[in-house]
């Protein structure tokens, strides 16, 4: 069974290793969105894999790093590409929420980077 939670949150980021001209290049936001995936058995005392409240948990401290902040200037997003900050998430989410089994980051609404580690 897999529980997938929802959050969001506004960043500003630009990308140094696109040609020149690139958009990307250029200092700009979004308001991004990760879904963070849990994986585990239904435990049948409690009828749940984990509590909702433990992902959210788990995340507020991230969310309060990367909030209204230029990525670029995070430790470990000096490149902030939707790739390098789902890794960055996982890496940070992974020892606390072991039963973590995917990150998504989607920094438009057509686009979405899978990660599962
Ligand atoms: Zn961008």
């Amino acid at each position: 069974m897999r529980l997938e939670k929802t959050f969001r949150f506004e960043a500003a980021h630009w990308l140094p290793h696109v040609p020149e001209g690139h958009k990307c290049g250029r200092m700009h936001g979004h308001s991004f969105r990760v879904t963070v995936v849990v994986e585990g058995e239904v435990d049948q005392g409690s009828g749940w894999v984990i509590d909702y409240g433990i992902i959210k948990k788990a995340f507020a401290p991230l969310e309060q790093q990367l909030d209204h902040y230029c990525l670029n200037e995070i430790d470990g997003l000096e490149n902030p590409t939707s790739e390098v900050l789902a890794q960055w998430i996982w890496d940070k989410l992974k020892p606390t929420l072991t039963q973590l089994f995917e990150v998504a980051v989607e920094e438009t609404c057509t686009c979405r980077c899978v990660y599962r580690g």
